[in-house]
């Protein structure tokens, strides 16, 4: 087996894509050395790359992975979220975070909010840790990562995209309590606003309103099932109030679309905010209305491990139905890590992929 393998290391501090060679980690207790297949660059590895976003510095980015397990630990059987035992060559997807359920204070609800999580993408590379990123050939899989074996004909790029963007966008319609038979009004149609309208079309909703600033993105979500779009820009309250609407899930992160969706839910309205990460100014809230309506208005950050295993499954039953595959408009090799990086800063594509061999 190769013993040598290499990552991209982040150096914030000056903006740079650096590759390191190192030797491969050992396999402790129920770990997986896993061979990187493909990674594809989420909104976070960009904000972090312009630095909008801080890291640990340095680091290994991207998150989104899928890969192949090349090596285990060989004394303890490994289950996947399914509970079919783990083997070498089998293609996987994990969660983006390893969460210790034997921690104080642990919410199996919210294992993404434990202390100590170890969290793929995002962590502080050392001599002694390292191999934990996705933009990298190897990455080394720690206990209490959820893990999912995947079939092998489900395309690479679309199997990337589970552990962050897909998981996501399950875990805001887990939020939303309900979605059959109810009117949904989405705003933003990135990758988790396109993924929430194909889901609720998938879980039954009535009808699936859409909004965002870019028309093409307008026409993308009509494709995955949106049945009315609006272009943010305009003044849409009017003509969505007397829907009205029964569930609001805000994946643009802007406060103007946060504002409307409050302003345009029915009563016993659910309101889910997932999409505003980054500082910004407060949003107004009218509390009268949200008394009136009987609002519920809920935040989400990242996913639990039951959100990972809904959208796994999602992907598997729906990705052909679906044109999840436009949805990475540039792949480049892995040596072309800043051009992809350029790329999708300058083009903002849904999604860029790398293919990694
Ligand atoms: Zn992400």
């Amino acid at each position: 087996m190769e013993s040598i393998g290499r990552y991209f290391v982040f150096n914030s501090e000056q903006g740079t894509l650096s590759e390191e060679k190192r030797s491969l980690p050992e396999v402790g207790d129920f770990e997986l050395l896993v061979k990187i297949d493909y990674c594809s660059l989420c909104g976070s590895d960009l904000h972090t790359y312009c630095g909008i976003r801080k890291e640990a510095n340095p680091t290994i980015l991207g998150h989104e992975i899928v890969g192949t397990v090349i090596e285990l630990d060989k004394k303890n059987e490994i289950l996947d979220l399914s509970g079919s035992p783990i083997h070498i060559n089998d293609r996987i997807t994990w969660t983006v975070f390893a969460s210790n359920p034997k921690t104080e204070g642990y919410n199996p609800e919210t294992p993404q909010k434990n202390s100590g999580l170890y969290k793929y993408g995002h962590r502080q590379l050392t001599e002694d840790d390292n191999f934990h990123g996705g933009l990298a050939s190897h990455i080394l899989l720690k206990k209490d990562t959820g893990i999912r074996i995947l079939p092998k004909e489900l395309p690479l790029p679309i199997a990337a995209t589970i552990n962050c963007a897909i998981a996501t966008s399950a875990g805001a319609i887990r939020l939303c309590s309900s979605i059959n038979a109810k009117v949904i009004f989405i705003s933003g149609m990135g990758m988790l606003g396109l993924t929430a309208v194909a889901m609720c079309k998938e879980f039954g909703a009535e009808k699936i309103i859409v909004s965002d600033t870019d028309y093409s993105r307008l026409e993308l979500a009509k494709e995955f099932g949106a049945d009315l779009a609006f272009n943010s820009k305009d003044n849409i309250v009017s003509s969505l109030l007397n829907l009205p609407i029964d569930r609001f899930i805000d994946m643009s992160g802007s406060p103007e679309a946060m504002e409307t969706g409050l302003q345009i839910l029915g009563v016993n309205g659910v309101a889910v905010f997932v999409g505003a990460v980054f500082k910004q100014r407060a949003i107004e809230i009218d509390a009268e209305q949200v008394i009136r309506k009987l609002l519920q208005i809920k935040g989400l950050h990242n996913y639990n491990y039951d959100d990972f295993n809904t959208a796994t499954d999602f992907i598997i039953e729906n990705y052909n139905k679906y044109p999840f595959a436009h949805l990475i408009e540039k792949e480049f090799d892995f040596d072309q890590i800043e051009e992809a990086f350029e790329f999708a800063v300058k083009n903002k594509p849904v999604r860029t992929g790398i293919k990694i061999d």
